[in-house]
């Protein structure tokens, strides 16, 4: 893409009405508009960032064996007076009516929707159990819609439900959805705290929220540095084996780890005997598992038949992970003075390429033959091909964050020479265009 046909409205100045870093840069690298109040348009830096994101959600819930599809935004308030939530669910929910003046909501989560699905359709205990999962706008009128798309009213969230004939099996697809979760953070460049968390009134059930450590977060957490120093990624964990993806969550749940309201410092110390094992820092909730029984299958009739012919009510848990959220939390964690540091793996593009004199033959010859490269081996590259001041096209391309800067100028190319930089240590070498090219694989 080049600079001079990206639609990249960058601004100079910090807007006012952003308190936290994260909102700051999306809105000052043009990632993202505010539409009205938590509800935003993403533009094309953020949307690409935000489609990266949605994959790598997407290519874990698969590997953990999940099946993706998609319910619609809108419900009807039916199913929700079915399961008993439609008037508890108070003034978050947007409430709708249609020409006929039926009632309908705007879908804040998907509970009652997959289970009238799964009954409709699964009778017996053959085709349990089943992992299904979808990523979709929601709706929630939060009462303080803040720090940007971190707590918007409308957010991309990936949804996914499990349903099983009891507790055991409920507990391993909860189980699959843990590490498919360690995985998905950890390849953003993060890491993932899971912290026991609120349950509720019913008992036996289990939950985690997923804390990503970034120093601007909002909780407060207490943890095990065991759980920075686990590779989850670097594990072939198979899935179709339940009680090794077990020992996975086994390991995690017996380490210390707490949010404030939780935190206990004498349990702790005690827990963690060695003080410099200790790890005391910021987080943010970017995911949210869940198993809450028969509570909707229950109103819902969610039966199938088992092995005996005997009707039985599945049992069910739901998986969350703030999809819009993301990139925001990403940038929490990963920023600097000069703007955004984006991890490979959810940059919007690998490299940058600034030509700094755009009326020198050479360089200008230079950067379309770097240019023309990249994009035949398929590396995502931003050609800042402007007539601007170098100063602005660095400035720029520091802000939006990609992992690689190439710049090219009249004494380099005069020599064959590009200068490559790395964004985030801000180490600079000058390469041969074919060294270069090589170091991002093209
Ligand atoms: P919170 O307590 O922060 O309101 P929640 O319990 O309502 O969160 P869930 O219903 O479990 O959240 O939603 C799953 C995930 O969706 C959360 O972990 C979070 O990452 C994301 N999420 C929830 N509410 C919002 C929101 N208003 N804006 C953006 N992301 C959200
Ligand atoms: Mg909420």
């Amino acid at each position: 893409m080049r600079s001079s046909q990206f639609f990249l409205p960058t601004l100079r100045e910090n807007p006012a009405e952003a308190e936290i870093v994260s909102h700051r840069l999306m809105l000052r690298a043009g990632m993202i508009r505010q539409a009205s109040a938590g509800i935003y348009s993403w533009l094309p830096l953020g949307f690409k960032v935000l489609k990266k994101v949605e994959q790598i959600v997407r290519e874990e819930q698969d590997r953990a064996g999940c099946q993706e599809v998609l319910m619609p935004t809108i419900q009807s308030a039916d199913l929700w007076k079915e399961s008993g939530r439609y008037d508890a669910y108070g003034k978050e929910m947007l409430r709708i009516k249609d020409r006929r003046d039926r009632e309908m909501l705007y879908g804040p989560t998907n509970e009652e929707q997959i289970t009238q699905i799964f009954r409709d359709s699964i009778k017996s205990y053959r085709y349990v159990p089943k992992m299904l999962y979808h990523i979709q706008w929601k709706f929630r009128d939060e009462v303080r819609p803040r720090f940007g798309v971190m707590r918007g009213r409308e957010f991309l969230m990936k949804d996914a439900y499990s349903f099983d004939m009891d507790y055991e099996g409920a507990k391993r697809s909860y189980n699959k959805f843990f590490v498919a979760y360690l995985r998905t953070f950890a390849r953003m460049g993060m890491h993932a705290i899971p912290m026991e968390a609120e349950t509720g009134p019913i008992g036996g059930n289990l939950s985690h929220e997923f804390i990503v450590l970034a120093d601007t977060g909002e909780s407060q957490v207490y943890c095990d540095r065991k759980f920075l120093d686990y590779d989850v990624l670097g594990k072939d964990i198979n899935y179709e084996n339940p009680s090794e993806v077990e020992g996975v969550v086994k390991h995690f749940t017996s380490l210390y780890a707490r949010t404030d309201e939780k935190h206990d410092q004498s349990a702790f110390e005690k827990e963690v005997a060695d003080a410099g094992q200790r790890y005391v820092g910021r987080g943010i909730e970017v995911g949210h598992i869940f198993y809450f029984g028969t509570k909707y299958s229950e109103p819902l009739k969610a039966q199938v038949q088992d092995k005996d012919g005997n009707p039985l009510t599945v049992h069910m848990g739901s998986y969350g992970i703030g999809v819009s959220r993301m990139p925001a939390a990403i940038i929490e964690a990963s920023h600097d003075e000069n703007g955004i540091v984006w991890p490979e793996s959810v940059a919007p593009f690998k490299v940058g390429l600034i030509n700094i004199k755009v009326d020198d033959a050479a360089a200008t010859r230079m950067c379309e033959d770097i240019y023309a490269k990249l994009r035949n081996a398929n590396v995502e590259v931003l050609y800042d091909d402007r007539d601007e001041r170098a100063g602005a096209k660095f400035a720029e391309m520091d802000l939006i964050g990609l992992p690689w800067q190439f710049v090219v100028g009249p004494r380099g190319a005069a020599k064959g020479l590009v200068e490559m930089k790395n964004r985030k240590t801000g180490e600079k070498v000058e390469l041969s265009v074919d060294a270069a090219l090589e170091r991002l694989g093209a």
